[in-house]
């Protein structure tokens, strides 16, 4: 017989598809308006946009090596300090160095607006001076929270050619292999939060309800290992306040049947709000496969298909609100995820089970793609393609699968066989025999 379903629990999700993000930063700015326009809480971006390939903000977040020291998810999905030892874990609680600082955000400035009109010109600059901060490789004049945007790749260019004159052969062909897409981040409200875990003063908690993570502000004792425990670097020190901050999955708004700030101002519309329903039981067996490359197909495993009267009995039983649940059977986010399997999640490899999940991007759509699709092609011959997409698929497996191309060139089929399939509905041509 089938097995026996566990614990039920209703999470809030998100998936985002990629392909129409056009970085605009507006999901960044309204939630700033809502949430971080406090003192201290200048440099914050619960909502931030990232060019990828880039270092993302905070810088280098996702070198997990950086943060060693700090806390880790040991195989068994558990917490556990990475360089183990009572006395290590004695000078890890009164000190804990593993934390980004400013310089790895941004330093924030006042814009002087009155200096637009009014002052003379050598009075416009911003009061923080651009400086450089790295060294070597990772050298940079300034930085920002979406700094490689304004870069454009275009000092790895300069480095191999510093006047970019008579570019070489090199260079040219470095140019034309060059790709971007946008990468916007909130926090994941994860289903295994290692911040959670890490907060020595129990302030972190993720609620039973949506499974939405919070900072209780009053027991919040500034500890900071939430900052360091967190593999995306999602929790933010008010060092006004002496306070843990982060994105509040805008939960008054939820309580209210209402979408985030970042979802409803989305200028893509490509923000896709949903509850899922999950097996909790099965969460850590999850989180702790051996294989990196299996924890996708893990994860996934943990969600339950909210269209099965098996589930629904089960979630009944578990006291899962009814409206929840129907807001489960109505949202997109299982189909996306599980059912079509053509959203992913966000570094699987950190273990922590995020619960905001991509559908990658398959743009920029080089000639060859777009040509074929529009002659009506096979779809399998038009993924044929593959090959001349302009974003490796190793680039995007190493950011959504631990590394699977499998999983990866799965999706991108589909998105093409859906694409390929909308341009004939679209031009009024006969639907697919499917
Ligand atoms: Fe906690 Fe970080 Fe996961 Fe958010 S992304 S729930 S802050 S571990
Ligand atoms: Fe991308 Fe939407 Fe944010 Fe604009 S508002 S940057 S389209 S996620």
């Amino acid at each position: 017989g089938e097995a026996a379903i566990g614990r039920v629990m209703a999470q809030v999700a998100m998936v985002m598809n990629l392909d129409k993000c056009i970085g605009c930063h507006t999901c960044s700015v309204t939630c700033k308006q809502t949430w971080t326009n406090r003192p201290g809480s200048e440099y914050m971006w619960f909502n931030n946009v990232e060019t990828k390939p880039g270092t993302g903000y905070p810088r280098r977040y996702e070198d997990q090596e950086r943060w060693k020291g700090g806390w880790t998810l040991n195989r068994r999905g558990k917490l556990k300090l990475k360089a183990g030892g009572r006395l290590r874990k004695l000078a890890t609680l009164f000190y804990n160095p593993e934390l980004p600082s400013l310089d790895d955000f941004y330093e924030p400035w006042t814009y002087d607006y009155q200096s637009l009109t009014t002052a003379p010109l050598s009075d416009s600059f911003p009061s923080a001076r651009p400086k450089s901060q790295l060294t070597g490789r990772d050298m940079r004049p300034v930085h920002g929270p979406n700094w490689d945007d304004d870069l454009a790749g275009a000092d790895s260019y300069a480095a191999a050619d510093p006047n970019l004159e008579g570019m070489s052969e090199r260079v040219r062909l470095e140019f034309e292999k060059a790709f971007m897409f946008y990468l916007p981040r909130i926090c994941e409200h994860c289903l295994n939060p290692s911040c959670v875990a890490s907060c020595p003063s129990g302030a972190m908690y993720k609620r039973v309800e949506d499974g939405i993570v919070l900072v209780d502000q009053d027991r919040c004792r500034g500890w900071r290992f939430c900052v360091s425990g967190c593999p995306y670097k999602k929790v933010y020190f008010n060092h006004r306040t002496g306070k843990a901050e982060k994105c509040t999955f805008c939960y008054p708004r939820i309580e209210a049947g209402q979408p985030t700030i970042c979802s409803e101002t989305c200028v893509g519309r490509l923000r896709h709000l949903g509850v899922m329903l999950y097996d909790a039981d099965a969460v850590l067996r999850a989180a702790s496969v051996t294989d990196e490359k299996d924890l996708y197909e893990a994860q996934l495993s943990v969600f339950l298909d909210p269209h099965d009267p098996r589930v629904r009995a089960a979630a009944e039983r578990d006291g899962i609100a009814h409206d929840w649940i129907q807001a489960a059977r109505r949202s997109p986010a299982y189909a996306m995820i599980k059912k079509h399997r053509v959203a992913l999640p966000l570094h699987p490899e950190y273990r922590t089970m995020p619960m905001v999940w991509y559908i990658p991007p398959l743009s920029p759509v080089t000639e060859a793609l777009h040509v074929t699709g529009h002659h009506h092609d096979d779809p399998d011959r038009i993924f044929a393609a593959i090959d001349s997409l302009r974003i490796p698929v190793e680039y995007l497996a190493n950011l959504f699968t631990a590394g699977d191309t499998t999983v990866v060139e799965g999706v991108l089929r589909k998105l093409t066989v859906m694409r390929t399939h909308m341009r004939r509905a679209q031009l009024g041509d006969p639907a697919d025999p499917e």
